[in-house]
């Protein structure tokens, strides 16, 4: 049997799930925007695609992306960027950048998920430090952690994800000067946030920070980044695919940079839905809304399987955080959508509670 060579620990896993949603649903389980390429910028972006040298390997180097993206996101020129196939591809290399022999990985508890994945994949020893109750970081836990595990690596997701709830930054400055390895600071929601670590990637050496295009209209193109000092990204670069970016995704995310105006439109549009779904939710008896500087709202409810299940019911789906983490006991993420969307959400809602 060939799968007697296969490690057993990944025989033992269950692959991630991908959702399959019918077109007729409202998707709102992963953060995606809910607003397609504008209809003018189409035929445009088409253009481009077409001229792209498909029958060459793609040059990171050589294409005007990493540049677009320290203009468009004020990345200081001392800080190096290497850009992933999606931010998941960065956490992979970064974890295996630190694998070896009783090396550790910190996360918190609930967080992306990818960060455990990845450390245990790599054989790394995780350590997870729960957060309270209400979401926020449990510094003085985080703290002892540190000092007891000196983690080669932590993963802070600033905001997080899945509860939306910013970290005090002063917190997480502690952690960053507490920490002995590598810390990165991962802004896949940076867009919707009020706060960002962008401006010291690199300043500690050892601080990295990661975002994405994902959360921001793009999640199709598979564009993630990492800034940090050339001491790190250097040798993160060292052992990244060559050619692991597209000629596709990279003309595809220049082109969208360029046009930044437009799609930013929409995270102030976003950014308005969320305090206006929260609020709305807030009045509901019973609910629980967590504060969110993502482009989701996370809310505990009386019953979030019924909840979810009548929501699918209707073709909406929300991502069911019962059951993932003990602290997530009853918790839904919903994903901010258009403003018709969410009036489709919330009026499911406010029938089934
Ligand atoms: N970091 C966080 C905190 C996320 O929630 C996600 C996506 N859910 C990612 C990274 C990965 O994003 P991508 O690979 O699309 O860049």
């Amino acid at each position: 049997m060939p799968t007697s060579v296969i490690r057993p620990d990944i025989l033992a896993q269950t692959a991630y799930a991908v959702a399959d949603v019918p077109a007729d649903f409202i998707k709102l389980d992963a953060m995606e925007v809910p607003y397609p390429l504008p209809e003018n910028l189409r035929a445009e972006l088409a253009a481009e695609l077409a001229a792209a040298p498909i029958n060459r390997y793609p040059n990171i180097a050589a294409s005007p992306l990493p540049q677009l993206l320290r203009d468009t996101f004020a990345i200081s020129e001392g800080a190096q960027i290497v850009l992933g196939n999606g931010s998941d591809e960065i956490i992979q290399f970064i974890t295996l950048l630190v694998a070896q022999a009783n090396a550790s990985v910190l996360a918190v508890e609930p967080s992306f998920v990818m960060y455990r994945r990845n450390a245990e994949l790599f054989g790394l020893n995780y350590i997870g430090v729960p957060l309270n109750p209400d979401f926020t970081l449990n510094l003085e836990a985080t703290l002892h952690a540190i000092q007891q595990h000196k983690p080669a690596l932590i993963f802070l997701a600033y905001p997080n994800n899945p509860t939306g709830v910013p970290f005090s930054r002063e917190a997480v400055e502690a952690i960053i000067q507490a920490a002995t390895g590598i810390v990165v600071i991962d802004e896949a929601y940076g867009a919707f946030s009020h706060d960002s670590f962008i401006a010291q990637a690199g300043q500690p050496e050892n601080l990295v920070v990661m975002r994405t295009l994902s959360k921001i209209g793009f999640a199709g193109l598979r564009v993630g980044y990492a800034v940090g000092s050339p001491a790190v990204m250097g040798e993160l670069a060292k052992i990244m695919p060559p050619y692991n970016m597209n000629q596709l995704s990279l003309a595809a995310a220049a082109f969208a940079l360029r046009h930044a105006e437009a799609f930013m439109q929409n995270i102030e549009t976003l950014k308005n839905e969320r305090a206006r779904v929260a609020n709305a939710l807030a009045e509901l008896e019973d609910v629980t809304v967590f504060p969110s500087e993502a482009n989701f709202v996370t809310v505990r409810l009386p019953d979030a399987p019924l909840a979810f299940h009548t929501l699918k019911d209707n073709k909406i789906l929300v991502k069911n955080l019962h059951g993932a983490h003990p602290l997530l006991q009853n918790c839904l993420r919903l994903t901010i959508g258009t403003p018709e969307e969410n009036d489709q959400v919330l009026r499911v809602l406010a029938n089934v509670i």
